[in-house]
């Protein structure tokens, strides 16, 4: 199966992420009441609404928005200028990423994100703070009723982020993923592990096989697009994370963790090849100069704190 841009009542919004085309998403559900799930980077606002009127819908038609994880901007980014234009819009999220959104000037953006992408920018804007009398604090099993049959039921998922939900679509079956399976586009047939600041693969590997049990029919995937093979990406994932613990483990153990970021970029090249073949030069150089050898330092120090 390949790239779906929208499954029935589920569209998919392309947020235009650091300019480049179909490499971050968000998602509009519509049943009686539409759901907004993710909000795109501070610098790409326009992109993210003109993507939900070409759907046909207009930012004021937005009755919930949810946050897969407050900790990173190109999903958590928008809120604030959304629900400007949002009157009846409530932000939903999980409770411990509250002040990324009611303060992110306090948030060190810098150390959270690959070297030149979202923080340090020329001309980013950064991102506006939410007031907390629009946010709403989630618990896990949460069930949202948006009628003509559709549920939207929330599920706390940590290890990409701690503050991670995954959202359980009920009309189609789908799992609003975040960004737990990493890096998988679906129009590309690229898929590889993330490992941003903060994140625990140890935590993730819980949370992925946990999921599994679900009766999905498709992923809606953070970066980026719907498909239609749930489990497949999801094992493929759980086999990533795998590949990286023992990497992490071994070097370890053996006392050698500086060993550990050229491995990780080893094992995640013949990724970045096919990415350089289908989405091209300018992406390639991003992700493969400055985004995973960034992120492959940052699982070598998790690996120093966590496999001891
Ligand atoms: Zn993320």
């Amino acid at each position: 199966m390949g790239y779906l841009s929208r499954l029935n009542n589920v569209y998919v919004i392309d947020t235009n992420m650091l300019g480049f085309p179909n490499y971050n998403s968000a998602y509009l559900v519509v049943g009686d009441e539409i759901a907004l799930i993710d909000t795109g980077e501070p610098d790409q606002f326009e992109a993210v609404s003109k993507g939900i009127k070409a759907h046909g819908f207009s930012l004021s038609d937005i009755n919930y928005i949810f946050v897969t994880h407050c900790e990173h901007l190109d999903h958590a980014g928008n809120v604030a200028p959304i629900l400007k234009q949002s009157p009846n819009a409530k932000v939903y999220i999980n409770p411990i990423g509250d002040s990324y959104l009611t303060n992110p000037s306090g948030t060190n953006w810098g150390e959270r994100f690959s070297a030149g992408a979202l923080a340090r920018r020329a001309g980013s804007k950064g991102m506006e703070s939410v007031s907390p009398a629009r946010i709403h604090h989630l618990k896990d099993g949460d069930v949202f009723d948006l009628g003509k049959g559709e549920k939207l039921r929330i599920i706390f998922a940590p290890g990409h982020q701690p503050s991670g939900i995954v959202i359980f679509e009920e009309k189609n079956q789908g799992l609003f993923i975040n960004d737990l399976v990493g890096l998988c586009l679906a129009d590309a047939n690229v898929h590889y592990p993330l490992n941003p600041f903060g994140s625990d693969n140890i935590e993730a590997v819980k949370s992925l096989e946990k999921l599994l049990e679900l009766p999905m029919a498709c992923l809606y995937l953070g970066h980026y697009g719907i498909r239609q093979e749930p489990k497949e990406i999801m094992l493929r994932a759980l086999g990533n994370l795998q590949k990286l613990l023992d990497i992490g483990r071994k070097w370890v153990s053996r006392g050698n963790p500086e060993n550990i970021p050229d491995a990780v970029v080893e094992m995640i090249t013949p990724e970045l090849e096919k990415l350089r073949v289908g989405r091209g030069e300018k992406l390639y150089q991003y992700v493969a100069y400055e985004h995973v050898p960034f992120q492959a330092k940052l699982f070598a120090r998790y690996c120093q704190e966590r496999l001891k």
